[in-house]
């Protein structure tokens, strides 16, 4: 057997695309949707991803600004700019790019973006959404590995699947994202006892861990779907992911690859979430315009 490839790409530019009619309506209207992304440190990979998304931004025609801190930024310096940000009605989304430094804590800077410019998902609002079964912003990487299921025409309802890795950014959200859609679903992480015979059980198998070539061809049944989110640096300086690619494809039925698989997706449903909430903020600023000029009259 050898895999179909999942073209990640292929998907998020469908996304993409879609959203470009949603864009120029909304700059008609006035409002320019804008997504401001908040650097801190110089970490090379968090620079270049800075950097993708506000390409892809500029792209789509949509505005986007980057606010660069040192290393040394405290607590206060990010919690003031997190509050001028969620202030300024010119932005529409917030993107704090993880990992911040050591010292400074990422969870409390998540909880202090407004809900509604919480674009990335993580803030204890969006997250406790999540968990409730009710609208809100997802989390874009587990989001996106559900677009792939769904574009590939895999159903997870009744399925096995095992979730390597149980981080907020992308294991536990994504769990409970296919757990919504009815599968039956195994998280894993490092204390997991026995972690090839879990991931021969599954018939979707997602790995988010950050470990190159952790999931090998004895890992995988025979037939499943592996998405592999894993984003590595070789020392060649080339990307790969989790999963050893090679090897599992002649197992899986469908297999994503690294790169070209889940990050597209991750960027294109960010800028989704962007357009949304510009959409939703302009709309809730007419309204209460709307009003305010109703009482006066
Ligand atoms: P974290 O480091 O936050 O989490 C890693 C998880 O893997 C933890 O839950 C950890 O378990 C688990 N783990 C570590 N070692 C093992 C092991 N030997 N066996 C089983 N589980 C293990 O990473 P992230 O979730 O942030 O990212 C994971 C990967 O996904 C990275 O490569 C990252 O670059 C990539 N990524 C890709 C994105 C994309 O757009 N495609 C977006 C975001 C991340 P424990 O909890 O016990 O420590």
């Amino acid at each position: 057997m050898s895999a179909t490839i999942i073209d990640g790409k292929k998907i998020a530019q469908d996304i993409k695309d879609s959203l470009v009619d949603r864009i120029q309506d909304l700059k008609s209207a006035g409002v320019e949707p804008c997504l401001a992304a908040v650097l801190v440190g110089d970490d090379p990979a968090s620079q270049k991803y800075v950097a993708s998304k506000g390409r892809v931004c500029e792209k789509l025609g949509m505005r986007r600004l980057v606010h660069r801190l040192p290393a040394a930024t405290t607590q206060q310096e990010l919690r003031d700019l997190i509050d001028s940000l969620n202030a300024d009605r010119s932005v529409h989304g917030i993107l704090v790019q993880l990992p911040l430094p050591r010292g400074l804590d990422a969870k409390e800077i998540m909880s202090r973006i407004s809900p509604e410019k919480d674009v990335d998902g993580f803030s204890p609002v969006s997250l406790g959404n999540l968990v409730l079964d009710r609208p809100g912003f997802l989390p874009c990487t587990p989001h996106g590995v559900m677009k792939i299921l769904e574009s590939a025409g895999v159903d997870p309802s009744g399925k096995h699947a095992v979730v390597v890795g149980r981080s907020i950014i992308v294991g536990k959200p994504l769990a409970l994202l296919l757990l919504r859609k009815n599968a039956t679903v195994t998280v894993c992480h490092s204390k997991t006892a026995d972690l090839p015979a879990v991931c021969r059980t599954a018939d979707i198998l997602c790995v988010a861990v950050g470990k190159p070539g952790l999931v090998t061809a004895d890992m995988v049944k025979e037939g499943a779907v592996v998405i592999d989110i894993g984003i590595n640096v070789t020392a060649q300086g080339e990307l790969t992911g989790d999963v050893d690619f090679a090897s599992v494809r002649r197992k899986a039925v469908m297999i994503t690859p690294v790169p070209g698989g889940v990050g597209p997706l991750t960027i294109a449903l960010l800028m989704h979430n962007t357009v949304q909430a510009a959409g939703q903020q302009s709309s809730r600023r007419f309204m209460t315009a709307d009003a305010y000029a109703g009482d006066g009259n």
